[in-house]
C-alpha cells in the first residue's frame, strides 16, 4: 500500500463533488500484489494477472469458411462461366490433401483445411453443379474469397487477452480455443466488513422494541460476491468504542479493505472520529450528493498491517448507492482490474423531477424500452431509508452536480444495474 498525498484526503471534513471524491479515491489506491493458477472454470470473473500470449496460429491452417468447392482463383474467367471437375472431398478435421490438377476442384466443409495450391472457395449456392462438374459464372466470386487464413485470427506469440481484464465467458472460449487450460488471475481481494449500530439485529435475532434487521451487511455482502471479492463478515458492533476499535483491529488482521456501514453522521462520528484519527489517516467527506452525504475513506494500521477503510452511511439506499458510486470502482482497481467506464445511457424521465443544481442526485430508477427509445420512471418514494426503491429499481437516474430540475420527457443519464453488478 502507498501513502497517500496531502491532498484532498487532508484531515477534516471537506466539502467534495462526486467526481472529486471518486477521483481522490482512484488517485489513492494501487493495485494488491500476488497471484494463483487455477483452471479455467474457475477464472470466471477474476482479474487476469498477465498478458496471455497466443501459443499457436488461429486459425492454425488456411481454411475454408463455407460449404462449397475449393479451387485455384487463376482459373475463374471474366467472360464466361469457369468450369470445374469435382475430384474429390475435405472434411473438417481431415489431414491436408496434396493439390489437384488445373480446372479441378474439391468439395470442401466449413473448417477443412485448404489443398495446397488452391486458394478459393465458392459457396454451395452460388455455382451451378452438372454432374461431376460445377459451373460458376462470371463476377459471382472473386480469387481468395472465402478462405480464412492462417493466422488472421491471432497470431502465434500476440496477445490473445491482456492481464487486467475481468475475464468473460467469451475470453475463457478465446483462451480454450488456444489450447491453454489454466490462467494465472490476481488473488482475490479479501474484503472484511461489518454493520455499526445498537438499533440492529442480525437474522434469527428477535426483532427486540426499537430495532431493524441489519439489511446493509446482506446487501454489501451479496455485491462484493458478484465482485468476486473474498468476504469475511464480522457481523454487528455495537455503538461502542472500544467495541468498534477491536473489530477494526481484527478487520485490518485480515483484510485488504474494511467497509463499515452506519456510524459515520454527524450524531456518530465524534467518537468514531477520534478512533479513526488514531489508527490511520481517515477523511471524512461530505459529499456533495443525494442519498449518501457522510462518507469516510482512507488508510487504516493496525497490527504491522494496513488496509482501506470505506466508511458507508447506514441508510440502506445511502450505503448500497455510495457503494456502486465509490467503492465498487476502488476494489476493481485494488484488485488490478482494466477500468471500464460504467454504460451510461441516456432516457426519457417519463416525469418531472425536482432538483437543486450544486449536488448530484441518484434516484432509483425503472427503465424500459418504449417504441420512442428508452424512457426511466423513479421508482416511489426516495427517502435514503427505503430499500424498496432500490429493489425495485433496475437503474439509477444519475442527475448531475450543476442540474437543476428535469421536465417530462427530457433525457438524464442512467446507471444500468447490470453494468454495475
Ligand atoms: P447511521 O448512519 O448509523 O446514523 O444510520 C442511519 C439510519 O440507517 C438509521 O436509521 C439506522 O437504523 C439505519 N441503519 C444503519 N445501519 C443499518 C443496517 N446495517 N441495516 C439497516 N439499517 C441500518
Ligand atoms: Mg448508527
Amino acid at each position: 500500500m502507498t501513502e497517500l498525498g496531502p491532498s484532498p484526503l487532508a484531515a477534516g471534513d471537506l466539502q467534495l463533488t462526486v467526481n472529486d471524491a471518486r477521483a481522490a479515491i482512484a488517485g489513492a489506491l494501487q493495485p494488491i500484489a500476488g497471484s494463483e493458477t487455477v483452471p479455467l472454470m474457475q477464472a470466471l470473473g477474476r482479474v487476469l494477472a498477465a498478458d496471455v500470449l497466443s501459443p499457436i496460429d488461429v486459425p492454425a491452417h488456411d481454411n475454408s469458411a463455407m460449404d462449397g468447392y475449393a479451387f485455384d482463383g487463376s482459373a475463374l474467367r471474366a467472360d464466361a462461366a469457369t468450369t470445374l471437375a469435382v475430384v474429390g472431398t475435405v472434411y473438417a478435421g481431415a489431414p491436408p490433401r496434396g493439390t489437384v490438377a488445373a480446372g479441378e476442384c474439391l468439395r470442401i466443409m466449413t473448417g477443412a483445411v485448404m489443398p495446397v495450391g488452391l486458394d478459393t472457395v465458392v459457396p454451395l449456392e452460388l455455382c451451378r453443379a452438372e454432374g461431376s462438374r460445377i459451373g460458376i459464372e462470371p463476377g459471382v466470386i472473386r480469387p481468395g474469397d472465402n478462405r480464412r487464413r492462417q493466422g488472421e485470427d491471432l497470431a502465434r506469440g500476440k496477445p490473445a487477452v491482456r492481464a487486467g481484464r475481468v475475464l468473460r465467458p467469451a475470453d475463457l472460449g478465446l483462451v480454450a480455443s488456444l489450447g491453454i487450460a489454466q490462467l494465472t488471475v490476481v488473488r482475490r481481494l479479501r474484503v472484511a466488513l461489518f454493520s455499526t449500530g445498537d438499533e440492529l439485529r442480525t437474522l434469527g435475532q428477535a426483532l427486540d422494541p426499537g430495532c431493524v434487521y441489519d439489511s446493509n451487511r446482506y446487501a454489501l455482502m451479496a455485491a462484493l460476491q458478484r465482485l468476486g471479492m473474498e468476504v469475511i463478515d464480522l457481523g454487528l458492533v455495537r455503538d461502542d468504542p472500544a467495541a468498534l476499535q477491536a473489530t477494526l483491529e481484527a478487520a485490518v488482521a485480515q483484510a485488504d479493505v474494511v467497509l463499515t456501514s452506519g456510524g459515520v453522521s454527524a450524531g456518530d462520528a465524534d467518537h468514531t472520529r477520534a478512533l479513526l484519527a488514531r489508527l490511520g489517516e481517515v477523511a471524512f467527506w461530505k459529499v456533495a450528493m443525494r442519498p449518501g452525504r457522510p462518507f469516510a475513506f482512507g488508510p487504516l494500521r493496525a497490527g504491522g498491517r494496513a488496509s482501506w477503510l470505506f466508511a458507508l452511511p447506514g441508510n440502506p439506499v445511502a450505503a448500497l448507492v455510495t457503494y456502486y458510486a465509490f467503492v465498487r470502482d476502488g476494489l476493481l482497481q485494488l484488485a488490478g482490474a482494466t477500468p471500464e467506464p460504467l454504460p451510461v445511457l441516456q432516457a426519457r424521465c417519463s416525469h418531472a423531477i425536482r432538483k437543486r443544481p450544486g449536488r448530484t442526485e441518484l434516484q432509483r430508477g425503472h427503465l424500459s424500452l418504449a417504441p420512442e427509445g428508452w424512457q426511466v420512471r423513479v421508482t416511489g418514494s426516495q427517502g435514503a431509508g427505503i430499500l424498496r426503491s432500490m429493489s425495485e429499481a433496475n437503474a439509477l437516474v444519475v442527475l448531475r452536480h450543476e442540474q437543476g430540475s428535469v421536465a417530462a420527457g427530457e433525457l438524464v443519464d442512467v446507471w444500468l444495474f447490470d453494468g454495475l453488478v
